[in-house]
């Protein structure tokens, strides 16, 4: 599959408009592009079109695209997947936002191979079993936890239940009001399809894949 810079910059534009709609301010919400599932050209269509923040899921994919993209402008990658301690060794050299981490365990082996690393406490705001992160009640404990290990803990990310807007924007706002009381700035929620109800409850980064690239191809 091939990108031009020019659809990812127009797919950025309407994304900028729905923030703006929904009460944000398109300045102060960072865009990750989420480019899981295609190749390098989605990243660097997406730097071309002006967007730093890269979302991977995937360590391998991660990995082999950073090697592809190369720094000049630079990635700045979130890895946004669910994360096992055995990759975090291979992703170290790459990741500058850690936004899924939902375990002390977890903590441990990136306080040990990315000292002082920035990361989010992924919280499980659906309640879904499917889901990862943390469940609400654990999250003050885990971001104490995370704190003593040494990590700069940003923010709360979270995944709501997809299909009902109403239902994720009352998700999202149970998330914001947990970054509050944890007195965490960062907010990472909403993608393409409720980054409505993700912003007007106050997210700071939307991470936003189908919006800019189209549908991804199946696994
Ligand atoms: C795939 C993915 C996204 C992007 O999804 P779209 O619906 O394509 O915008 C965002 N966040 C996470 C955690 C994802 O896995």
């Amino acid at each position: 599959m091939s990108f031009d810079a020019a659809s990812v910059a127009a797919g950025l534009a309407a994304v900028r408009r729905r923030i703006a709609d929904a009460g944000g301010e398109p300045d102060r919400v960072t865009v990750v592009a989420v480019t899981k599932g295609f190749g390098p050209e989605a990243p660097l269509a997406a730097l071309e079109a002006g967007i730093v923040h890269l979302g991977e899921n995937y360590a391998q994919e991660l990995v082999a695209k950073a090697a592809a993209v190369g720094d000049d402008p630079a990635p700045v990658w979130h890895f946004i997947g669910g994360l096992q301690s055995n990759k975090v060794r291979l992703l170290a050299p790459h990741v500058a936002l850690w936004e899924t981490v939902d375990r002390a365990s977890l903590g441990a082996e990136l306080a040990k191979r990315a000292p002082g690393a920035a990361v989010l406490a992924q919280v499980n705001i659906s309640g879904e079993a499917a889901k990862s992160g943390c469940p609400p009640e654990a999250a003050a404990e885990l971001v104490a936890t995370l704190g003593d290990q040494g990590l700069d803990v940003r923010g709360l990310m979270g995944v709501a239940e997809a299909g009902d807007l109403d239902r994720a924007r009352a998700q999202f706002g149970a998330l914001a009001d947990l970054a509050s009381a944890l007195d965490l700035a960062e907010l990472s929620m909403g993608m393409s399809a409720d980054l409505e109800a993700a912003v007007a409850e106050g997210a700071t980064i939307v991470r936003v894949g189908t919006a800019l690239f189209g549908p991804r191809p199946p696994r």
